[in-house]
């Protein structure tokens, strides 16, 4: 039927291809016009276009701009892009993401599309997957926008630099990063271009949403980004957040207790485990059991809800997560999170809600106190904030539905230089994991001795030392790459189609780094890749085959499995090394199977399947989130920049009058203490506004706050009053942010049980969290307005900080011109008589919420 369809209506791949090959005509017609030019005279054409963009739009001026980067690419790096790569650079220009394989040059490509939008002036963000890839890109391409006369940025962890010609710093190898100079953060992102890692665009625009000043932004507006290895900062890094933290006060010794009473627990019998879905769920058994050993009544009590959230995450700790796959421990004794596709190591990370410290206790490390959040962000989040977003892959189109469904991204494949003539071979299956390996061994071993080098791809850090052991015994020389020697990596990996290579690599390590293959090696078939067990999506295995064959070169790959891996055990393996012991297959013996074959990459595509709806959960949840954080930066913005933050209070002093005129405890005796509260209103005006008829009283009340208002004003003069009103505007706001961050979090948690009944938790959560962002806005109001009327000023020179501002400050050392020249002090108002008392109101609804929560954990349990 599709097929049908695609018949009549045009394949729509087909059709943007013909269109975009149409434009490429028009592109190359104008190559003899800037062929002909002076190098001063194409250096000057940017400054030509700028004006022409004036008057037309970006696609009209794009094949001037297409074909003036082209010629000087030419002149400066001796590359001239080929015409694929045009099609490349305008399906990146059109927002859509270009599945190009491996050795494309889309390092390349990318500077067409960066050129172009950069002509605005609003700047242009290329993402890559981590800092050496931004520095290395950026000098490099650096070279083309330098003579264009645009301005390169890069921005890695601590550092930034600036493109720049006349400074050098040979302490790189590569000399591609000779000519960045360090600069502060901010100019960093002034530049026409900025390249940097996926983790520091995120975490510097989570911090210029806490910065107290508005010359501490660092990030300009988001205007339009390309994501280099889309796939992995999109797909596979979508599940983790982004984090900023600070410690809270939480006992370490809980998580220490809780692991040892798991670790007494038995598998099946106290507890069952749904690896599928990574979930833990306690039997009645088990509960038993640890009600005996904890010595309490009932579990699921009241009083235990701490409990519970330790014990779970104990048990997942102890039942879901294994060392040197899910996470490895580094010298120093700290629990890192591995990307579970691609085997990078992700430091600073944590996983959320105490699961990080319960594993640092069922490992004996030092318990890294708890967290609080002060900011938080998923990539799918951060980047939707783009106003033009796209992105540049090797293998993108397994995940196309994804990349539409939650970004809006078209998925356009386009046609390499070069036919792949790279030959992928049928799996090889064995019965058993040690046979396995051994006959991968014996196949490198082979392809040593006759000198073609091979590429080996192992889904864990585990693995690839397994391997490394393997190889060494048998004196094989081999290069071992996984994520633990990150800024290596790139080197080795350069020199993997090298006669007689033997590397040794976990699945993205080297990613982004070219291959070129060594003299002789052509001769020899190439580079070959082996996979040792098949991933869990179909996209990493490509991307490792991908590998070899790039630009038309030979090249072979093939997949070694066996019943005992991991995919093959929680789908069926049995039954097949059933099989394969009952047809009497010997444990180093192998069979090509189509069968088997195929039932592996359906049990892919089952968990590719399992995996995009866990981001697309992570994505309903926080688009919850996302709407709150939405909300409140923009207000926090609105104060930063000052713009009408007098009008703001006004609303909410009106705002406040109304609700209280409305109170229904307008004629119980507590009321005149319930408006003096807010209002601090003498006598003779209290006896007024009570002697006003009730349906004037409203408007009265709104009357005497204003004329109250008015009298501080010029009692303090303005300029103190609009102070006063930003530091306590500020302060209160970012208080409540992370109060409203904290529930969430709880609430989140809490939802789970909640799936327990009848009801569907994700709607569950959006109506409980819009319940409880619109009492942070009433909170916020209520305090803002109160706090105001009671505020004194004591030191106006003085300025306030917020845990927020704290940390922000902190997180911007190398951004120089922020924390020098202005120091700060401690508040610079006391809120007299309020600070105590707000703080206790504050823990006090704390305290209901989470009762609240408590008891409806407790309902749900019960069903
Ligand atoms: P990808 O990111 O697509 O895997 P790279 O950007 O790393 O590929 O480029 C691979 C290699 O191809 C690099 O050595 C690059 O210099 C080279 N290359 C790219 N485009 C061209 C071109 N038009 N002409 C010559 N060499 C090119
Ligand atoms: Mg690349």
């Amino acid at each position: 039927m599709k097929k049908i369809f695609k018949r009549v209506l045009g394949d729509p791949q087909i059709r943007t291809l013909k269109r975009l090959k149409k434009r490429v005509r028009s592109i190359n017609a104008l190559e003899e016009k800037y062929h002909k030019l002076s190098d001063k005279e194409l250096s000057q054409q940017t400054i030509k276009l700028k004006k022409r963009l004036a008057k037309e739009s970006l696609d009209a001026i794009l094949p001037d701009a297409f074909a003036l980067v082209r010629e000087t690419a030419l002149r400066v790096l001796g590359q001239r892009h080929f015409d694929v790569q045009l099609i490349g650079g305008m399906t990146l220009h059109e927002g859509k993401v270009a599945e190009m394989k491996t050795g494309e040059g889309k390092t390349l490509v990318a500077t067409l599309p960066v050129f172009l939008n950069a002509l605005s002036g609003r700047g242009v963000h290329v993402v890559t997957v981590n800092d050496y890839l931004a520095q290395r890109d950026a000098g490099w391409m650096g070279q083309i926008y330098d003579f264009l006369g645009l301005s390169v940025g890069v921005i890695i962890p601590d550092q930034s630099f600036i493109y720049d010609s006349k400074f050098t710093n040979e302490n790189h190898e590569d000399p591609r990063m000779h000519h960045l100079r360090p600069c502060t953060r901010q100019e960093a992102y002034a530049a026409d271009v900025t390249y940097g890692t996926n983790n520091e665009f995120g975490f510097d625009y989570l911090r210029d949403n806490m910065v107290r000043e508005q010359n501490q932004l660092r990030q300009r507006e988001l205007n339009y980004a390309i994501v280099d290895e889309v796939d992995s900062i999109l797909i596979d890094e979508a599940r983790t957040p982004l984090i900023i933290s600070a410690p809270s006060v939480t006992s370490g010794a809980a998580y220490a207790q809780f692991s040892k009473v798991v670790r007494n627990l038995k598998r099946d019998e106290h507890y069952e485990v749904d690896e599928k879905r990574k979930a833990v769920v306690l039997t009645d058994e088990g509960v038993d059991k640890i009600e005996k050993v904890l010595g309490i009544k009932n579990l699921y009590g009241i009083d235990n809800i701490r409990t519970i959230y330790h014990l779970e995450q104990a048990l997942k700790a102890q039942a879901l997560f294994k060392l040197d796959k899910d996470y490895v421990i580094t010298k120093d004794g700290e629990v890192v999170i591995v990307d579970e596709f691609t085997g990078r190591l992700l430091p600073g990370r944590r996983y959320n809600e105490g699961l990080h410290q319960a594993i640092e206790a069922k490992e004996g490390v030092e318990v890294q106190e708890e967290s609080m959040t002060l900011a938080t962000i998923s990539f799918q989040n951060y980047f939707r904030l783009y106003e033009k977003l796209s992105g540049m892959t090797g293998t993108a189109a397994t995940e196309a539905e994804e990349f539409n469904q939650i970004y809006k991204l078209e998925v356009v494949e386009i046609p390499s230089n070069k036919p792949v003539i790279r030959v992928d071979r049928p799996d090889r299956i064995y019965r058993t994991e040690v046979g396995k390996l051994k006959a991968v061994t014996r196949e490198i071993k082979e392809l040593y001795e006759k000198g073609q080098p091979v590429l080996v791809g192992t889904a864990t850090i585990e693995k690839n030392e397994m391997l490394d052991k393997l190889l060494t015994k048998e004196k094989i020389p081999h290069q071992m790459l996984n994520a633990k020697n990150n800024e290596r990596e790139a080197t080795i990996v350069a020199k993997a189609g090298e006669k007689k290579a033997v590397t040794l690599a976990t699945n993205i390590a080297g990613r982004g780094t070219d291959i070129v293959l060594g003299k002789g090696v052509k001769e020899l078939g190439g580079l070959h890749v082996i996979g040792t067990e098949r991933n869990e999506s179909r996209r990493v295995d490509n991307q490792l085959r991908g590998r070899s064959g790039r630009q038309g070169d030979p090249g072979s790959s093939q997949f070694f499995v066996s019943t005992e891996d991991d995919l093959m055990r929680i789908f069926s393996g049995e039954r097949i090394a059933g099989i394969m012991h009952r047809l009497g297959v010997d444990d180093d013996v192998p069979i090509e199977n189509r069968v088997i074959s195929k039932s592996l990459e359906g049990a892919q595509k089952k968990v590719e399947g399992y995996n995009f709806d866990a981001r697309k959960n992570v994505v309903q949840y926080d688009d919850v989130m996302n709407r709150h954080r939405k909300a409140t930066y923009a207000m926090r913005r609105e104060i930063l920049t000052q713009v009408e933050i007098q009008k703001r209070i006004k609303l909410f002093i009106e705002e406040e009058a109304r609700v209280l005129a409305n109170s229904p405890l307008l004629l119980s005796d507590e009321f005149e203490e319930i408006v003096t509260e807010v209002f601090p209103f003498d006598e003779s005006t209290l006896d007024r506004l009570f002697d006003t008829e009730s349906d004037k009283f409203a408007e009265a009340l709104i009357r005497e706050a204003m004329e109250l208002y008015n009298v501080r004003e010029a009692t303090f003069t303005e300029d103190i009053m609009r102070k006063i009103e930003r530091d306590i505007y500020l302060q209160i706001l970012d208080n409540l942010w992370m109060q409203h961050l904290e529930n969430m979090d709880h609430l989140r948690e809490g939802i789970h049980w909640i799936g327990v009944g009848q009801r569907d938790p994700l709607v569950e959560y959006r109506r409980q969290a819009q319940r409880m962002f619109e009492d942070m806005q009433q909170t916020l109001r209520h305090d803002v307005v109160r706090t105001l009327f009671h505020a004194e000023p004591i030191d106006t020179n003085r300025a306030v900080e917020t845990e927020l501002t704290l940390a922000a400050r902190q997180s911007v050392d190398n951004a120089d011109t922020i924390t020098e020249g202005e120091e700060f002090h401690e508040t610079d108002f006391v809120p007299h008589r309020v600070a105590g008392e707000e703080r206790k109101k504050a823990s006090q609804k704390r305290k209901k919420a989470r009762k609240a929560e408590r008891q409806r954990k407790k309902k749900s349990r019960r069903k």
